[in-house]
């Protein structure tokens, strides 16, 4: 059985960012294992037509790893390339083992560390587990009456099928979330007929996506240059915050009404701009960016559905609605969404005394700076509870957890110890802290029903506050939070 000083799964961005630090501080005694046969996370993952980033590239990249853009909002492909570029880089297909699912991770209190159980490989041990499973992995299809009777094509936009030509198709698309709203622009001049269910709509802005010039790209290569540009698009996104926690109203009369144009803007009949109309505040669930989404839905081989036609059942020809109108179908498209909230860990965890996570987090998940737990000594979550950023890039925030982290495994190193615990004490007022601040937030009172909420009501996606303060609070390491034995 093979026995390493840390084991990383999951090898996106977490993981790889968490490879990374751990060789800056000379800790190479490490392994990242990954469920699929490719690494890379979500960019390796998510190959559906039109699939881009929804923050400005420059910013969403790792701080210390820029990149010469080809836009502003890079896509799949590029994102992909980057990830490659990193990967080789910093020799990480070396450290990976693909074909590796956890399937349960156990803490071990006679040897002080976690039995990490891999389904192809068995038995793994290591003194410190870093979570880097992602938030938005494991897909999630809601159990449709009738699902398994559809004869047709069906696959969820996480497992898009390639070797499935959907040109000149009969296509429903079920969800009109961040990823539905980039592939129905991008299927719907080739396709027969396209059905869109949309079970509530979101707010959509322009995107103000940029394709930057052989000489900006050349001046991009140049790390202050790139470094300035981050800090722009940083400070711009950043100031969301005070609109999202401070200021409803400053939200509504900004954005809300940027918005509002945009719909009138780009829809003329006034049914279709009613439909696309949320009845909640700007802000409350991810705000869109596009461009296309509107004008498609104008089409005529286009129609959107919305609640008041939705899905009564699946058949095997197609869906019945709940108008009563039975669509005849080739191919099916769930656009449903990942278990992001309560399923926050992909695998069982089972701590000291047995404890699972699960259990403790039975009311709503929960973690000291989103990343530890009393009970797990020497687990580190990343993209854990409350850390997500709807504003800003998720990869600024994993960074700020790597501060955190390495400075916690540098702690038990240093002081010649084998376990680092998280105070009870100290994650409950952090938690306390973190759902006080939630109440003041548009995510709590906007008025909508979002995945950043866990099935007990609260907000458990999202960090209530500036990212930058969310890096400070990381930067510290608070030794009398922690146990260090
Ligand atoms: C379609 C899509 C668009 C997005 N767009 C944006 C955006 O515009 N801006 C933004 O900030 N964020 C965006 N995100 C969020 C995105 O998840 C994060 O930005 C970031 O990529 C998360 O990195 P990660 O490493 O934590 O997770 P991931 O990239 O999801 O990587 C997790 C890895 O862990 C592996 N894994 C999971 N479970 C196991 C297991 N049991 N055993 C072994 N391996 C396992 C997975 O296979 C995967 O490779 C988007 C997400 C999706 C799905």
């Amino acid at each position: 059985m093979s026995r390493y000083t840390v084991i990383i799964i999951g090898s996106g961005f977490g993981g790889q960012c968490a490879a990374i630090r751990l060789k800056e501080q000379g800790i190479d005694d490490f392994v990242l294992l990954e469920r699929r046969e490719f690494m890379g996370g979500t960019w390796a993952q998510n190959t559906y037509p039109g699939a881009a980033v929804d923050v400005q590239s420059p910013l969403y990249s790792i701080e210390s790893e820029p990149y010469d853009w080809s836009q502003m909002f890079a896509e799949q492909a590029e994102l992909r390339e980057y990830t490659e570029h990193v990967l080789a880089k910093h020799g990480l297909r070396d450290k990976t083992l693909t074909h590796s699912n956890v399937e349960k991770i156990q803490w071990n209190g006679e040897q002080q560390c976690w039995d990490v159980q891999v389904k192809e490989r068995g038995l793994l041990q290591a003194q410190f587990v870093i979570n880097a499973s992602g938030p938005l992995s494991t897909s999630v299809i809601p159990p449709f009456p009738g699902r398994e009777s559809f004869t047709g094509k069906a696959f969820h936009t996480n497992e898009w099928d390639h070797s499935y030509d959907y040109k000149n198709k009969r296509v429903a698309i079920i969800g009109s979330g961040a990823s539905a709203a980039q592939i129905i622009p991008a299927i719907a001049p080739d396709v027969a007929h396209l059905h869109v269910f949309q079970r509530t709509p979101h707010w959509v802005l322009p995107r103000p996506d940029y394709v930057f010039k052989p000489w900006q790209r050349r001046l991009l290569r140049n790390k202050t240059v790139y470094r300035l540009l981050r800090e722009i698009i940083y400070w711009s996104l950043e100031s969301r915050v005070i609109g999202f926690k401070y200021s409803e109203k400053m939200l509504d009369l900004v954005a809300g009404r940027r918005a509002r144009q945009h719909i009138k803007k780009q829809i003329s009949d006034p049914q279709l701009q009613k439909k696309v109309t949320p009845d909640f505040t700007i802000g409350c669930k991810r705000v869109i960016l596009s461009n296309t989404l509107y004008p498609t839905y104008c089409r005529d081989n286009v129609t959107l559905h919305d609640k008041h036609d939705g899905i009564e059942s699946i058949t095997a020809h197609g869906i019945k609605t709940t108008q009563g109108n039975d669509l005849e179908l080739d191919l099916i498209i769930y656009s449903t969404g990942y278990d992001a909230t309560d399923g926050v860990i992909s695998y069982p965890v089972v701590g000291k005394e047995g404890v699972t996570l699960a259990d403790v987090w039975a009311d709503f998940p929960r973690a000291y700076l989103g990343t530890a737990a009393p009970g797990f000594p020497n687990l580190f979550i990343v993209t854990g509870p409350n850390t997500g950023i709807g504003h800003t890039s998720a990869i600024f925030v994993i960074e700020a957890q790597m501060n955190y982290i390495l400075r916690a495994i540098n702690e038990v190193r240093d002081a010649g110890k084998t376990v680092v615990e998280v105070d009870a004490g100290a994650e409950e007022r952090y938690t306390q802290h973190i759902h006080e601040e939630m109440a003041k937030t548009v995510w709590q009172t906007g008025g909508c029903n979002s995945w950043y909420k866990s099935k007990s009501g609260k907000v458990i996606a999202m960090f209530p506050g500036f990212s930058f303060t969310f890096r400070r609070w990381t930067k510290r390491f608070r030794r009398h939070d922690h146990h260090i034995a």
